[in-house]
């Protein structure tokens, strides 16, 4: 999503970004100088209002619904769980875990269609919590350690998957956990790795954790798969994933792109991941921003404070890499995209940002 505060462009990715220290200064400027804001990906005009020393982006009355429906800022959208008053997470009906993927029988569109918006929510909101999860494990591997020490380690999968499922479970629906809920209808979460899959004579598809393997059904599978996909071009495994099921269903399926097996290191494309598994033969920490919610924290206050110093809160990098008395700033580019004008000039400007920062950061752009 591009959204314009004060005739600056930012992109986001979920709405909880804009709670960010940085994004709180920009609209609390644009706050006081009345400027006109809008959410450019769907040219709908929006406002700044501020509610106990926060400032929040909103859409005007009855207009939320003219956003786009992969939007995070539409009413009834892939953000629905996060609260427009405070930005929390609330989710507020149980239909975003179980609510049935409709049948081949099905041929109602507006059923298949609710359907396959709970399944984007549901994916939508484990994105988030994971983010949050990897930022956690990360910091804990790293705990006390000097960021240019040298010494940054990577997290491995199972601590982010261990922490993945303590968010979600934490989460309240009505009252209730979701760790009650799911324990009263007998439905298990199972987190792990996907290192290979294909699909079967029936369709189905079948995956392989790295101990056994499972069928999946095609439609939860294709539906699962929507996130490793560039394009129409799909990403191939290893993949994180978290399985959502019951005895004889599986309610959900989520994966997500990784760089290799074992540690996580979220991808978003092939390139990506033979970058980061070159950076890993060296020995270094990486970290990858899903979003920008924990740059702060992983970089830490004082570096931290450099980078943002030149560094607008929207930008993410695709990876940094944590070196002795170095920090990298990878941007991976794949020479394609350098023909479509948007994708080079957000290129250019990010690179000059990153320009600026003090000499212990280090600015490679990685072309292929
Ligand atoms: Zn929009």
């Amino acid at each position: 999503m591009i959204v314009e505060i004060q005739g600056q462009l930012y992109k986001i990715r979920t709405k909880k970004e804009i709670l960010s220290e940085n994004f709180q200064l920009i609209l609390s400027k644009a706050y006081h100088s009345r400027s006109k804001n809008r959410c450019v990906s769907c040219n709908v005009d929006m406002y700044i209002s501020k509610v106990e020393n926060r400032y929040y982006l909103k859409s005007y009355p009855k207009k939320a619904g003219e956003h786009k429906e992969n939007c995070v800022f539409y009413k009834n959208g892939i953000e629905n769980f996060i609260s427009e008053e405070n930005i929390e997470i609330n989710i507020k009906s149980e239909a975003i875990l179980f609510k049935t993927t409709p049948t081949q029988k099905t041929t109602d569109i507006q059923v298949i269609n609710k359907a396959e918006r709970k399944i984007k929510n549901f994916n939508h909101l484990i994105f988030i919590l994971l983010d949050e999860a990897y930022a956690k494990a990360f910091n804990i591997v790293n705990k006390g350690k000097k960021r240019l020490s040298g010494e940054i380690v990577n997290p491995e999968t199972e601590l982010v998957g261990y922490f993945l499922k303590k968010e979600l479970e934490n989460l309240k629906i009505k009252g209730k956990t979701i760790k009650e809920i799911l324990k009263e209808k007998q439905v298990f979460f199972k987190t792990g790795e996907i290192l290979s899959s294909n699909k079967r004579q029936d369709k189905s598809y079948r995956y392989f954790d790295g101990m056994k393997s499972w069928i999946i059904p095609e439609y939860v599978w294709e539906q699962a798969v929507n996130i490793a996909k560039i394009y129409t071009n799909i990403i191939s495994p290893p993949y994180f994933y978290l399985r959502l099921s019951g005895k004889r269903k599986v309610y959900r399926f989520f994966i997500l792109p990784v760089a290799s097996e074992k540690i996580f290191i979220p991808v978003e494309s092939d390139l990506e991941r033979k970058v980061a598994n070159k950076i890993l033969k060296k020995d270094y920490g990486i970290y990858k921003p899903m979003t920008t919610l924990h740059t702060k924290q992983i970089l830490t206050k004082q570096i931290a404070k450099d980078y943002f110093r030149f560094v607008p809160p929207d930008i993410r990098p695709d990876f940094f890499v944590f070196k002795k008395d170095k920090i990298g700033i990878i941007e991976v580019v794949d020479k394609n995209n350098l023909k479509i004008d948007k994708y080079r000039e957000r290129l250019e400007y990010k690179e000059s940002c990153y320009s600026r920062l003090p000499s212990y950061f280090e600015y490679i752009r990685i072309q292929a």
